[in-house]
């Protein structure tokens, strides 16, 4: 069985105040992107669920992938048995990394994704899309919408997924950072930076209009961030990252999620090849990626 699943961006994430449980409400637009790992699931008969990755990456500084329980497809296949209630069930899951380890493109949360299709395909659970939604959800947030794909709203922590009307493709060049940034770094620091607490978070309308147009140039000056001043609190530098891709002609930049992948938007390949040779110069960016969406989620190959 073998499960490919995208990477995704956020066009805009809006964030809002910290909620009881811990998380911070979100307004977010996802797009799922063409940058894919690939799973590669077999049965077991001892009822053990056990994980190799493979990178195809630099891994950034301090950053690994771990090979056992703490694995989040290991936790989603244990998941998935469990509400299958078929405690006897094993597999093997074989993970090729290609999207960005710590970079803010959910990498984790699509391997969690690509494991509940995978494994509920593999066990004959016979679940639908609909009924592994609360499974994501419980995985993490960005968990449902790498089921989905496409383009999305998530509300909620993220985890509320409602399609939008979008139309068109769009190119987009990610410069990777040399060293990975905790997501829960950047939101305490968003959380120290705005003490008196933030607005209901919103998704802009004419993000919306760009991409119900399939308007590059309008989706470009429409892309926002609110985790920018955090990220950018705790890495200086990619603000030096944004503005060399902007220079460069890029139509939108902005942070990767809590970064510290930066994203640039671009009008063609070619564009995208100019882009990223300004980009490849600069000091503080690892790999410079090319690539598009939006793409489908997680599915089988
Ligand atoms: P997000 O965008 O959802 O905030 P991210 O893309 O910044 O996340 P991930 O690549 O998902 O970050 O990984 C965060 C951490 O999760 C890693 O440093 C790693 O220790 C751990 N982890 C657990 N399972 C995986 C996995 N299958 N792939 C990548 N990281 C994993």
């Amino acid at each position: 069985m073998t499960v490919r699943v995208p990477a995704k961006v956020n066009l805009s994430l809006g964030v809002g105040r910290a909620r009881p449980d811990g998380y911070h409400a979100l307004a977010t637009v996802y797009q799922a992107v063409d940058l894919h790992d690939e799973l590669r699931i077999t049965d077991r008969s001892d009822g053990e669920i056990a994980v190799t990755v493979h990178t195809e990456i630099d891994l950034p500084e301090g950053a690994a992938v771990p090979e056992g329980d703490d694995n989040i497809a290991v936790r989603a296949a244990k998941l998935l048995r469990d509400r299958l209630g078929r405690p006897e069930l094993g597999a093997d899951i074989a993970i090729r990394k290609v999207i960005p380890v710590a970079g803010g493109m959910a990498g984790g949360s699509a391997d969690a994704a690509a494991t509940l299709v995978g494994c509920n395909e593999l066990w004959g659970g016979g679940l639908t899309r609909p009924e592994l939604e609360p499974l994501a959800a419980e995985l993490g947030s960005d968990v449902p919408f790498l089921l989905h794909g496409g383009n999305a709203i998530g509300g909620g922590r993220g985890e509320t997924i409602s399609p939008i009307l979008a139309r068109g493709g769009y190119h987009w060049v990610f410069a990777t950072a040399a060293e990975g940034l905790s997501t829960a770094a950047v939101y305490a620091e968003f959380d120290r930076l705005n003490p008196n607490g933030v607005l209901e978070p919103e998704v802009p309308d004419a993000l919306l209009n760009a991409l119900r147009a399939g308007d590059a140039h309008l989706l470009g000056k429409t892309l926002t961030n609110d985790l920018t001043d955090a990220a950018l609190s705790l890495r200086p530098e990619l603000g030096d990252t944004l503005k060399v891709g902007l220079e460069a002609g890029a139509l939108g930049a902005l942070i990767s999620g809590s970064g510290p992948t930066t994203l640039f938007l671009v009008a063609s390949e070619e564009h995208g090849l100019d882009v990223s040779m300004a980009l490849a110069s600069v000091a503080s960016s690892a790999d410079v990626i090319q690539s598009r969406g939006p793409v489908t989620g997680a599915r089988l190959i």
